[in-house]
């Protein structure tokens, strides 16, 4: 893509200013989103099958509505935020926020359930990540064993010293950490060696055909062997039917995140 530049005809009209075009709107919008208040937080139940359904987890997801567009993909609008580094900002409002409503809940239910938060790469491996993490759960008062991150593969494939290091502090706060998205990275499976995490979370592309797909099978097969083996949680995201959920039930993986269950939800 970079090759076609300057004086090539194409370029000037293709759709691809367009969208860069878009980019740099979304960018100048998003730097005001957070004193506009347009950014909201719904949360996605996680629910344990073995133990009649229990909830166990809310993942906190971010929506961005915008006062004119309204609201805009959020897989769109965090990649954009990623590559001008306004991610650092969004993660923290986000952290903030779901601690607070962390806080509401172990104060109104007897049942404690964990807060899973996203955590970008570019996020993660800020020098001051950890701090600002310690900054925002004594301003809110959160037990941080109430507290869940998910980070990607990504995450732990650059600056190793840094992500080992970062891991080991969030276990002594005694935050876990799940790895989101597990088995969409480039990575080798060597890495989880290397790295203190608690959870693998399957992603969803690989139960969209698990009904009758015999690859996707095998592959959710091995990642809840491997959880089993390494003596790790395992949840399924994205489980949408019953034919989704017999699948990876009868594999031996009983959290399950998904529409089966319910969308993310508001609360007020
Ligand atoms: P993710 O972390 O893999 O989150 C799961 C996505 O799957 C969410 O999309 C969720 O709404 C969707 N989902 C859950 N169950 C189902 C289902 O049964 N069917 C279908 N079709 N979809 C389901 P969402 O909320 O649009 O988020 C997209 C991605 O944006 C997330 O993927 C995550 O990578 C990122 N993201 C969301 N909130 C945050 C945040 O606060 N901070 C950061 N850094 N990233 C975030
Ligand atoms: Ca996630
Ligand atoms: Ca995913
Ligand atoms: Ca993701």
């Amino acid at each position: 893509a970079k090759e076609e530049g300057r004086g090539n005809f194409q370029y000037f009209s293709s759709e691809r200013n367009l969208e860069a075009l878009y980019h740099l709107r979304l960018e100048a919008e998003l730097r005001k989103a957070i004193e506009r208040d347009e950014f909201e937080l719904h949360y996605q139940p996680q629910v344990d099958i073995l133990k009649g359904d229990k909830l166990i987890g809310m993942e906190a997801l971010l929506r961005w509505r915008h006062h004119e567009d309204g609201l805009v993909r959020t897989d769109i609008f965090i990649k954009v935020a990623e590559s001008c580094g306004l991610i650092v900002d969004i993660d923290r409002w986000v952290l903030r926020q779901a601690c607070l409503q962390g806080v509401i809940w172990s104060q109104s239910y007897d049942e404690i359930f964990k807060l899973s938060v996203n955590i970008s790469a570019v996020h993660f491996r800020q020098a001051d990540f950890i701090e600002g993490v310690k900054k925002i759960l004594a301003e809110t008062g959160l037990d941080p064993h109430l507290l869940g991150f998910e980070i990607t593969e990504g995450v732990l494939m650059k600056e190793l010293d840094t992500a080992k290091e970062h891991l080991r502090e969030l276990r002594v706060l005694g935050i876990e950490v799940a790895i989101d998205d597990f088995g969409t990275g480039y990575s080798s499976l060597a890495y989880l060696r290397h790295f203190d995490v608690d959870t693998l979370k399957i992603d969803r592309s690989f139960l969209v055909d698990i009904a009758t797909n015999e690859a996707d099978q095998a592959i959710a097969s091995s990642i809840i062997e491997l959880a089993r083996n390494l003596k790790l949680n395992v949840v399924a995201e994205g489980v949408e039917t019953k034919e989704q959920l017999e699948q990876i039930f009868s594999r031996g993986c009983y959290v399950i995140q998904g529409y089966y269950f319910s969308k993310p939800l508001i609360f007020r």
